[in-house]
This record gives structure tokens, C-alpha cells and sequence, in this order.
């Protein structure tokens, strides 16, 4: 069976993966640099799974234990996942955003030409397309400038692998996503933040459990329905099997273009305003908000349109909105419990 690499492994989308790619059959050997993740993620995905996968704690950032790992072990195809992933820290902090989202992911590419290592997914972002013109958005629509340093290092990120790919004809799929939430429905992996979060998802849960007072929802005076901003949340198990779809169209070789790219999201947009009454529904909690001004940067909609992704990858999403926030849930009352 292929062997698949996945940095950042242990982290909120790496760590699902990692149990959707062992439950498919797959062999994994996870790199992570404990940055945003904690090693207790193994244990949990052992228990998921019954299957400890090959782990190393190895910063990208340094070629030579890069280049070291890739000695020693036999790699088919690697998944991309670690990187920083906060936009507000990535306006104060540019440098460390670029060397590390930049940095990594040229090693990792430059050990794949070196040694014949083909089949590379990437962790993109919808931030690439900006405010669309249209909705929903489809991958025709044109990419706008970055607004943040995080923003731009996937920007840039997808234009490094397609330079690479068409020059020395590795064959790689960016799938750019939408808004992951949710928890696995084993409740032992999910998201953890560090600190305030700043996602919509984690706030909320996190005021439902008395950590956060208010939640407060960013602007209601967007040009959305109810005057909240619209994005699409995406179960972030229908998104880990998203990369196993995409990495089994490569293995297959049934990419069109050795550098592809794909929404990955539901095709649904919910607004700030119908995720809280959703949550409230679903779980049965009374959440205590309030309205303030807008967010700087933050785009009034966004949502996929999931065409292409569906037919191109054979794939789609299978989870309900309540299901995410449900499982969401049950995974920070875990996190008090435990
Ligand atoms: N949001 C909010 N309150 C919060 C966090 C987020 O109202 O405490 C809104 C935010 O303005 C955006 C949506 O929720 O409209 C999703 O934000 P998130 O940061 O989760 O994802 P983004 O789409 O900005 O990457």
C-alpha cells in the first residue's frame, strides 16, 4: 500500500485525514512540529483507527532534517497541511508567515524533484479568490490580490507548485477550502485552539460552555439577507476525505493538467446570524451575543460552487450543517471533561 507523508498531521484538518487515509488503507507517517498540535492527537487517532501511524517531530524550516527524513524513509505522495494559519498574526508577523508557510513547502518540493517523489495535495484557502464578483464561486473565478500575508503565502504557494509541476512535471491538486468546522464523531480528535479563538465555530462553542462571555458577531449591516456576512461551512470530515479523493485521482493518473485545483466546500452559504440559531437548535443552548462593528478585511460572502470538485474528484460532502456544529459541540464538552 502507498505510503503517504502528511505534515502537520496532528493538527485540526491533518489529524482527520490522517484517520480517513489509515481507514482507507493507506500507510502514513505523519511530520509535525508540535507548533499548533498536541502529541496526545496520536494516541487519539490510535484509538480511532487502532493503527499508530509513523510519526516525527520535524520542523520544515530546517532543509537538513528535511532532507535527512526523506533518507530514511520511502515516500508515494505527500498531503501539505502545516503552516500558520492565523490571519491577524500573519499581518504582524509577515516574516515568520513566509518563512515558514514559503520556506517548508519549497524543501518539501525540492526533496520530491531530487528523489522522483510524485502526487502532492496542498492546503489552500478560498481567501485566494477574495470578495468574488460572482456567487457561488467557481474555480474560474479570478484570484485577487492577497489582503493578508497568510492570504498571499497560499496565493503564492499554488503559483510555487504550478511553476514545479510544469518544469519538472510533478503532478500536484490544491484544494482550496471553504470553512472547516466540526469534530470527528468518535469525539477524540477535533479542533484546538490556542487562546482566544478567532473562528467563528470555536467562539461559539466555547461561549455555550461559559469560557467566552459574548459571543460577538462582526457587522449586521453587510448586504447579505439578515445583514450578517454568508461563508460556507464545511464538515471537516467530508473535507479530510476531499484529500483522499484527490490523492487516489493522482495515484489513478485521471488529473487533467498536472496541476489542478478545487473549491472545497458545501455549496451552501450560511450567514453569522443562521449558524447561531442553528447551533442553538441543534444542540439545545442558549448562546449570549451581541452585535459590533465589522472586522477589518472580512468579505461580506463566500461560498462554493461545488460542480467541478464533485464530478473531477468523485466526491462530495455527506454531513448536514447541524451534524458539524452537533459534533462541534460534543467535542468542547469533551474538552471540559477531560
Ligand atoms: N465571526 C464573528 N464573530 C467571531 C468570529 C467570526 O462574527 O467571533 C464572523 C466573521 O466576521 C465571518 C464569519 O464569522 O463573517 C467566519 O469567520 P471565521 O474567522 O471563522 O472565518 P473566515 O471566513 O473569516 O476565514
Amino acid at each position: 500500500m502507498k505510503r503517504i507523508l502528511v505534515t502537520g498531521g496532528l493538527g485540526f484538518i491533518g489529524s482527520h485525514t490522517v484517520v480517513e487515509l489509515q481507514n482507507t488503507g493507506f500507510n502514513v507517517v505523519i511530520i509535525d512540529d508540535l507548533s499548533n498540535s498536541k502529541i496526545e492527537v496520536l494516541d487519539n487517532i490510535t484509538e480511532i483507527t487502532g493503527k499508530r501511524p509513523d510519526f516525527h517531530q520535524i520542523d520544515l524550516r530546517i532543509k537538513k532534517d528535511v532532507q535527512a527524513f526523506f533518507d530514511n524513509h520511502h515516500i508515494d505522495g505527500i498531503i501539505h497541511f502545516a503552516a500558520f494559519k492565523a490571519v491577524g498574526e500573519s499581518v504582524q508577523k509577515p516574516l515568520e508567515y513566509y518563512e515558514n508557510n514559503i520556506g517548508s513547502l519549497v524543501y518539501l518540493l525540492q526533496e520530491m524533484r531530487n528523489r522522483n517523489i510524485d502526487h502532492f495535495i496542498f492546503s489552500s484557502s478560498c481567501t485566494v479568490y477574495g470578495q468574488a464578483d460572482e456567487l457561488p464561486i467557481t474555480e474560474n473565478a479570478p484570484t485577487k490580490p492577497a489582503t493578508s500575508p497568510y492570504g498571499n503565502t497560499k496565493q503564492i504557494g499554488e503559483e510555487i507548485i504550478r511553476g514545479t509541476c510544469k518544469a519538472n512535471g510533478l503532478n500536484a491538486i490544491a484544494l482550496r477550502y471553504f470553512n472547516p468546522i466540526g469534530a470527528h464523531e468518535s469525539v477524540k480528535i477535533g479542533e484546538l485552539p490556542l487562546g482566544v479563538p478567532q473562528n467563528l465555530i470555536p467562539y461559539i462553542t466555547q461561549t455555550a460552555a461559559g469560557i467566552r462571555e459574548q459571543l460577538s458577531i462582526f457587522g449586521d449591516d453587510y448586504d447579505t439577507p439578515d445583514g450578517t456576512a454568508i461563508r460556507d461551512y464545511i464538515h471537516v470530515v467530508d473535507l479530510a476525505n476531499a484529500h483522499i479523493a484527490a490523492l487516489q485521482r493522482l495515484i489513478d493518473k485521471k488529473n487533467l493538467n498536472n496541476f489542478e485545483y478545487f473549491n472545497v466546500g458545501t455549496g451552501k452559504g450560511s450567514s453569522v446570524l443562521e449558524i447561531v440559531k442553528t447551533f442553538e437548535s441543534a444542540t439545545n443552548q442558549k448562546l449570549n451575543y451581541k452585535i459590533v462593528d465589522r472586522r477589518e478585511g472580512d468579505i461580506t460572502a463566500a461560498y462554493a460552487d461545488t460542480t467541478i470538485a464533485n464530478k473531477e474528484l468523485n466526491w462530495k460532502t455527506e454531513k448536514t450543517l447541524e451534524e458539524a456544529l452537533q459534533s462541534a459541540w460534543l467535542w468542547q464538552k469533551k474538552q471540559q471533561t477531560s
